[in-house]
């Protein structure tokens, strides 16, 4: 059993009612959701997102959360092992995947798999939001070397703008 799950379960058992049923409240928050700044802890790259996580059941065996993105924001440039199942719920954004870059907007699905760069760059005046599906049990995001973004930026001249502005 993995030391994320244990953890989860000791969080479980104080399971309160309560959390059977939570509401939507105004602007994109829920009742009895922690609103959360991004990864305050870390080192990683990233600009004006929040975090609240909707479901962290160990049964699920994976998460799913709620990143909102603020204009002029962006997600870490990273890769891993886990992957993301991605549905945006608000606004829009360029996204990187892989070798490419793609806009995507309201209700789009993004999947990512093991090992592949991605990152999420709003477009427009709204804050943009997604859904974000991810394993309880997971490895730790690896960030780019300067190697691996020149290997990017060669890719293709739209991955190289993209990056542009990192
Ligand atoms: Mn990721």
């Amino acid at each position: 059993m993995s030391e994320n799950i244990e953890k989860l379960k000791q969080g479980y058992a104080k399971e309160r009612p309560a959390d059977l049923f939570r509401a939507f409240s105004e602007n994109y928050r829920w009742e009895n959701v922690p609103f959360l700044p991004y990864k305050e802890e870390g080192t990683a790259p990233f600009k004006a997102i929040s975090r609240q996580v909707l479901f962290q059941n160990p049964e699920l065996r994976c998460e799913l959360r709620y990143f909102e993105v603020a204009p002029g924001g962006y997600s870490t440039l990273e890769r891993h092992q886990h992957t993301h199942g991605v549905m945006i719920l608000r606004g829009a954004a360029d996204v990187l995947l892989g070798n490419q870059v793609r806009p995507v907007k309201t209700h789009d699905l993004v999947n990512i798999p093991p090992m592949t760069w991605h990152q999420f760059r709003t477009k427009g005046n709204e804050p943009m939001g997604f859904l974000c599906m991810v394993n309880v049990d997971r490895d730790r995001p690896q960030l780019p070397t300067e190697e691996d973004l020149l290997l990017l930026r060669s890719s293709d001249p739209a991955v190289a703008a993209f990056l542009s502005v990192y």
